[in-house]
């Protein structure tokens, strides 16, 4: 990893340079995609395991004409790319699915 501000290189997951301390800009990386009220419950779920999330809704089309069901309400979910791997472990361990429970 390279940082941006000083260009010295360092470790990967570092939160920030160890020579400016220039933050590491966080790369995130989809996780999953999904449709509402799931991922909520996912993010809910990852949050209380210490997993940031970010959900991004597809821009073109939440904001032609506000569906909220069906295929048109496809939502995603984003984690921090060091956290992927262990994100994706920590949902398939849970039986997260569109039934409700
Ligand atoms: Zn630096």
């Amino acid at each position: 990893m390279l940082c941006r501000s000083c260009h010295c290189q360092f470790a990967d997951g570092i939160k920030e340079c160890p020579d400016c301390r220039h933050p590491v800009p966080v790369s995130w990386k989809l996780l999953k995609t999904v449709y509402p009220p799931e991922d909520t419950l996912i993010k809910g779920f990852l949050e209380s395991c210490g997993i940031p999330v970010i959900i991004r809704q597809r821009e073109s089309i939440g904001r032609v004409q506000g569906l909220s069901f069906g295929p048109l309400a496809e939502v995603m979910i984003m984690v921090p790319e060091e956290t992927l791997q262990e994100a994706k472990l920590l949902i398939d361990s849970e039986s997260f699915s569109s039934d409700t429970h």
